[in-house]
């Protein structure tokens, strides 16, 4: 992410969870110095939320419903879930080979992925 400093309404291109690629986002707030705190994506309304330039939130949109969680299935980072206990999700990082972090809500959860 850059350090240039953002306005609310700004137009920022940024990976979307559920889109699964990059997007066009409008920040809803940011801080008195300019960091994202929030923003929703254009194309699905998912919203994410940040503190310190680091995504803490996610909250499903309108768009497309992400595949329900399968722990077969191989994760990336910034890759969106439906997991049938936790709701929607996101992948905030890979921690292991077989091991993934992923926000649902505020959140983060440790999961299986990669199994055989
Ligand atoms: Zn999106």
């Amino acid at each position: 992410m850059k350090t240039e400093k953002y306005q609310a309404g700004d137009s920022v291109p940024m990976l979307c969870s559920a889109c699964e690629s990059e997007t066009t986002h409008t920040l809803n707030t940011v801080t008195k110095l300019g960091k994202i705190t929030s923003a929703s994506c254009d194309t699905c309304q998912t919203a994410s939320t940040f503190k310190a330039g680091v995504k803490v939130g996610v909250t499903a949109g309108k768009g497309k419903a992400p595949d329900v969680y399968d722990r077969r299935r191989k994760y990336k980072k910034g890759q969106a879930m439906m997991h049938p206990h936790f709701g929607h999700g996101e992948v905030t990082a890979v921690l292991e080979p077989q091991k993934i972090d992923v926000l649902f809500g505020d959140t983060t959860r440790r999961l299986l992925h990669a199994l055989e």
